[in-house]
């Protein structure tokens, strides 16, 4: 059985449904970057609850479905521009930065590219360095190429090694600089847009896989948790060598998020077998009457 990484998806916003469609098609790990959340927050105390799920019953959930759940913390760059309200979120995520299974600050950097979106990405990347995590930037959906270039300046500018650093969202136009400046590229596959599959797997084709990464942003809007397994597929069937899909929709999330010191493959290879019989906080993912999905011995030594 292959074994992917979706290294960014909103799983809070995704169903059981989406869970099993992901461990069935062969997703061991995902890497939930912290985000808006559709509706903006009014309040610190919802960032701060929200960061507590991410680390804490997602994880959780995640973990009764098989699957490894990581994240990154920060400030996303929408609800940057509430300046009050995101000063008070930068004092809460020295916290959450240090908590298991934090694998970077993100995603982090443009929305409008307005000076508070600035500010907070300038000061979030000195927090990467001083807790010494890789960075996920979040590049702006309007006047893309502008905002990708500046995002590597300011990174730059801020002693960012490249090599810790993924840029996200990439397309045609954006991959090449991204690439040659020693960044890592990351890519969202879109469904029912030009960013599909299909591009992908022309993308990996004339760069090859060497710091790409593919991954869905799966969230609460249009989108496919099973997208990376489809692209992978997609790859096989045109021809692209095994040791490039691997490398794309698995190795090197694993390679760059792994400097965090905090994800390895041994944890899912020797994960503890699903129990669904356990609880977090006296809550189970299971509804009155469900059977519980038990693999190996019930009675093995919890730990
Ligand atoms: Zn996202």
């Amino acid at each position: 059985m292959e074994m992917y990484i979706d290294p960014h998806i909103h799983l809070v916003s995704r169903t059981t449904d989406d869970y099993e469609a992901m461990r069935k098609a062969g997703i061991v790990a995902t890497i939930e970057p912290a985000f808006w959340l559709g509706q903006p927050r009014t309040e610190v105390g919802s960032f701060k609850d929200y960061f507590s799920t991410l680390v804490g019953w997602e994880r959780f959930r995640a973990s009764q479905f098989g699957i490894v759940h990581y994240c990154t913390m920060g400030l996303n760059s929408k609800e940057a521009n509430n300046v009050p309200l995101a000063e008070q979120v930068m004092e809460l995520l020295p916290l959450y930065a240090g908590k298991e299974g934090v694998v970077a600050i993100g995603e982090i950097g443009y929305d409008d590219q307005t000076e508070a979106e600035d500010r907070f990405y300038r000061l979030q990347l000195e927090l990467a360095k001083d807790v010494n995590l890789p960075v996920l930037i979040h590049t702006p959906h309007r006047d893309k190429k502008k905002g990708t270039t500046r995002s590597m300046d300011v990174a730059e500018e801020h002693g960012m090694d490249p090599g810790w650093v993924v840029v996200d969202h990439n397309n045609e136009e954006t991959v090449k600089e991204v690439l040659d400046r020693g960044f890592w590229a990351a890519f969202t596959i879109y469904p029912h847009t030009k960013m599909g599959s299909e591009r992908m797997v022309e993308i990996v084709k004339q760069y090859g896989p060497e710091r790409i990464i593919v991954n869905s942003a799966a969230d609460w809007g249009i989108s496919d948790p099973i997208a990376v397994p489809k692209t992978a597929a997609l790859m096989r069937k045109m021809g692209i060598p095994e040791e490039h899909v691997r490398l794309t929709t698995y190795q090197n999330a694993l390679t760059v998020f792994g400097l965090s010191g905090q994800m390895h493959e041994d944890d899912w290879l020797k994960a503890p077998p699903i129990d669904q019989t356990k609880k977090l906080g006296g809550n189970s993912i299971l509804r009155g009457g469900q059977v519980p999905r038990v693999e190996g011995p019930a009675d093995r030594v919890e730990n």
